[in-house]
């Protein structure tokens, strides 16, 4: 795809949805949750530098750009087939690395979510704080203190999670339910 109608896309998608493209309808955001899912005794929620790796995604970003608008640069295959090997294989112990460190349009949709066609609520009366919804949570956040951060992907597991109905939707969409 030219890299002018890609630009204009993901700004579209990001005005609409913000990064809820990543939690509901990105091929490679499945592929890595159905990997996550594979038993291993190893399973990393977080770590010392998770929340600094998190910014390659600005420099993928700026690679991206520069790639795309230098015509001398081609890529080879197995560059391609080789991130999407390393990310199959890390995804096995982290959840959605891509989407964490990688994906460079992940980061520009995250823009969107300041903005985003639904946002997640909590009610902080009735949130014990007991911590399922921050076990679930696909990116690692914490979506009773962080809720909207601009890492989360709308997945909805913490709003499923929740034991006590704390977490609810609201959308200026008339197809989403409102709270
Ligand atoms: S699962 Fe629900 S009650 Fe528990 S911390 Fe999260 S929002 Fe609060
Ligand atoms: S905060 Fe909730 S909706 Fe957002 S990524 Fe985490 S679990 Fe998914």
């Amino acid at each position: 795809m030219h890299i002018a109608i890609e630009i204009v896309t993901v700004i579209i998608i990001a005005l609409v949805s913000g990064r809820k493209f990543c939690g509901k309808i990105c091929p490679l955001g499945l592929l890595q949750d159905l990997v996550y899912k594979i038993k291993f005794p190893l399973k990393i929620k977080t770590y010392k530098a998770d929340a600094y790796l998190r910014y390659l995604k600005y420099l993928f970003l700026v690679l991206v750009f520069f790639i795309r608008g230098n015509e001398k640069i081609e890529m080879p295959p197995f560059a391609y087939i080789s991130q999407i090997l390393a990310v199959i294989f890390v995804s096995i112990i982290l959840s959605r690395p891509f989407c964490k460190y990688i994906c460079p349009w992940g980061l520009a949709l995250a823009i969107g979510n300041k903005i985003p066609s639904t946002k997640y609520k909590v009610n902080t009366e009735k949130c014990t704080e007991c911590g399922s919804c921050a076990k679930k949570c696909k990116m690692d956040i914490i979506p009773y203190r962080q809720i909207n951060n601009v890492e989360c992907i709308y997945c909805g597991s913490c709003e499923k999670t929740c034991p006590c109905k704390a977490i609810s939707k609201k959308s200026w969409l008339p197809f989403v339910r409102r709270q």
